[in-house]
């Protein structure tokens, strides 16, 4: 397995469409890999092929164990995926990028929705997702169509800068360039 360069949303990449895959092979999933591995050192929950530069539909997926929410603590490969069914009911949360680094906003998506999928092997499967996963999943298909979370965001008050103690890691200054 390798990390793989994360691109910063000032990259064009970030705002294309992505292909199909077509070919379920050795290379499918060692890009699988890479992009688990990838999201986990940098503390992700999600990460899209867009953002590594692969213009393909494929992203992965892991959020931290939570008690009521058996799909929660394990990594997913989702390929070609397609929202089937997204609930009336919307929720607002919190939402950061690992293509936007130190910004965080409030996006609200739909509770809970349902998908059709391929998996890295290219069998078909059907998942009912539903809050922070859900969540998960809308904001990692919207990279697959070239959305970003700050897309859904009208008032400027729900984006804000995270507070960072100096640490060093990178911020992404130009927030206003990516107003579409
Ligand atoms: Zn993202």
């Amino acid at each position: 397995m390798a990390v793989r360069k994360i691109l910063y949303a000032d990259n064009p990449k970030l705002r294309q469409k992505a292909k199909k895959v077509k070919v379920f092979g050795p290379q499918l999933r060692q890009l699988a890999n890479d992009m688990i591995e990838t999201m986990r050192v940098s503390n992700g929950v999600g990460l899209a092929g867009p953002q590594i530069g692969v213009l393909q539909r494929i992203f992965v997926a892991e959020i931290p164990e939570e008690d009521d929410d058996p799909l929660s603590g394990k990594p997913f490969v989702i390929v070609n995926p397609e929202i089937t069914k997204r609930s009336a009911e919307m929720e607002e949360g919190q939402e950061g990028c690992l293509s936007i680094p130190g910004w965080l906003g409030e996006v609200n998506r739909h509770h809970s929705i349902e998908i059709k999928a391929r998996t890295v092997t290219g069998k078909p499967i059907k998942m009912k997702v539903s809050g922070f996963l859900a969540r998960v999943f809308q904001h990692e298909n919207d990279h697959l169509d070239g959305i970003l979370f700050v897309d859904h965001i009208k008032d400027p008050e729900k984006l804000w800068r995270v507070q960072t103690e100096d640490d060093g890691s990178y911020v992404f200054e130009d927030i206003n360039a990516l107003a579409v």
